[in-house]
């Protein structure tokens, strides 16, 4: 007999799993080439050409024992330096290998910092739309999640609103930006907003709140478009930071935690999150790709592919009727569902062979996402199937 709290995410997982598993019965029966899968954000640039020099140097040139082995929980102090000097010269912060800590991903790292600070109990702010799995990494730690209303159409967080939310069992606050699932890049206006809010209800409660937040797509941005680095905007920040998008490596499960100096009760932060990483069972961020990630810190991703995805994407559907959010970041694209329910236009979709994700999986029923981090071609053979969904529901 499994544990009672497996249940329930046995249960809950079955949308998505329904929507795989539908992907592959559509594949088996259609074609491959005649299904339009854009359920998942699986990087589909290959990581830069240095990742692949990197990994074979580092086999090449390291001592086994040295790549292969234990170290620190938090990871190789070396890398945890360079990486640091990096975010300095990039952000004009002052890190130094103390305020890093190397994860599994940004999974790892927000299991890491939840653990870190959560007592049964204590409440995490998220602003909908958002990343479905912080619900999960919240209860494990028996935290509760406090949800704020989305914003449409602009998608930017309201700081009225999170005050609201904010009471005195409030330890975080979780933020994703670049933003998954809206693409929507938050500006310094909001960002200041709400470490203005954040400021006041630590005064006012007596208590610190942290803000963490969560960065896999930072690197992620078009037309200019910049994410503030929030660290320098409020200083209770806990920065997420993950190469599986920047570098295209989700299976390699690497990332790192930031940790200010400046951040209320620093020392005991960094010793627990050092100890949540052993006793999570992670031990450590694996350790080949610590030294490869600290090989690659000015190597960047093909965002062109990525730019040319989205404008396509974005143009076809606007032209077709679609009102979608026109993405600054990220690699997805957030579009209006055609009726009320966005499972049934989910469904709908499904007959034309387009899988796309329902809102509702992000706390934001009405909406769907679209991952265009996929084949250029695929989205060419998909957009007929889009145009004549549209046209069926103007009928
Ligand atoms: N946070 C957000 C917003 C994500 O979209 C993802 C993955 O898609 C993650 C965290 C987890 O990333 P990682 O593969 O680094 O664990």
């Amino acid at each position: 007999m499994i544990a009672k709290k497996m249940i329930k995410y046995i249960e809950g997982s079955s949308v998505t799993r329904a929507m795989f598993e539908e992907g592959k019965r559509l594949a088996q029966e259609f074609g491959q080439e005649n299904v339009y899968d854009f359920s998942l954000g699986n990087p589909s640039v290959e990581p830069p050409q240095l990742v692949k020099q990197a990994f074979i140097q580092t086999l090449e040139e390291e001592e086994p024992c040295y790549v292969h082995g234990y170290m620190n929980n938090s990871g190789y102090e070396e890398v945890r330096e360079k990486i640091a000097q990096s975010l300095n010269r990039r952000f004009g912060t002052g890190f130094s290998q103390k305020n890093i800590l190397m994860t599994v991903g940004a999974a790892g790292g927000l299991n890491v910092i939840l653990k870190t600070l959560l007592d049964p109990g204590d409440q995490v702010v998220a602003f909908a739309p958002y990343f479905g799995e912080y619900n999960n990494y919240v209860a494990n730690y028996d935290g509760e999640m406090a949800v704020v209303a989305p914003n449409p159409p602009s998608f930017q967080p309201r700081a009225e609103e999170l005050e609201a939310k904010l009471t005195p069992r409030t330890k975080a606050v979780i933020i994703n930006n670049p933003n998954n699932p809206t693409g929507v890049v938050y500006s310094e206006e909001t960002i200041c907003q709400l470490a203005a809010v954040l400021e006041k209800k630590q005064k006012e409660f007596g208590t610190a709140i942290y803000l963490i937040s969560d960065e896999p797509y930072r690197e992620l941005v078009y037309d200019g478009a910049q994410a503030p680095y929030l660290t320098k905007y409020y200083k209770n920040t806990i920065v997420g930071y993950s190469y599986s998008k920047s570098l295209s490596l989700p299976g390699e499960r690497i990332g790192y935690l930031v940790i200010p100096s400046e951040a209320e009760d620093f020392e005991n932060i960094v010793s627990a999150a050092n100890i949540a990483n052993r006793i999570l069972g992670f031990v450590n961020a694996p350790s080949l790709q610590q030294l490869v990630v600290a090989k690659c810190l000015e190597a960047s991703t093909n965002v062109e592919a990525y730019d040319r995805n989205r404008r396509k994407l974005y143009d076809a559907l606007t032209e077709y009727g679609y009102h979608c959010v026109k993405p600054e970041g990220a690699f997805y694209l957030w579009v209006e569902a055609l009726e009320p329910d966005d499972g049934a236009f989910v469904a709908r979709a499904k007959e034309y062979h387009l899988l796309l994700v329902p809102g509702s999986s992000f706390m934001c029923p009405g909406y769907v996402r679209i991952a265009y981090c996929v084949d250029p071609e695929m989205i060419e053979r998909s957009l007929p199937a889009f145009r004549r969904l549209a046209e069926n529901y103007q009928k």
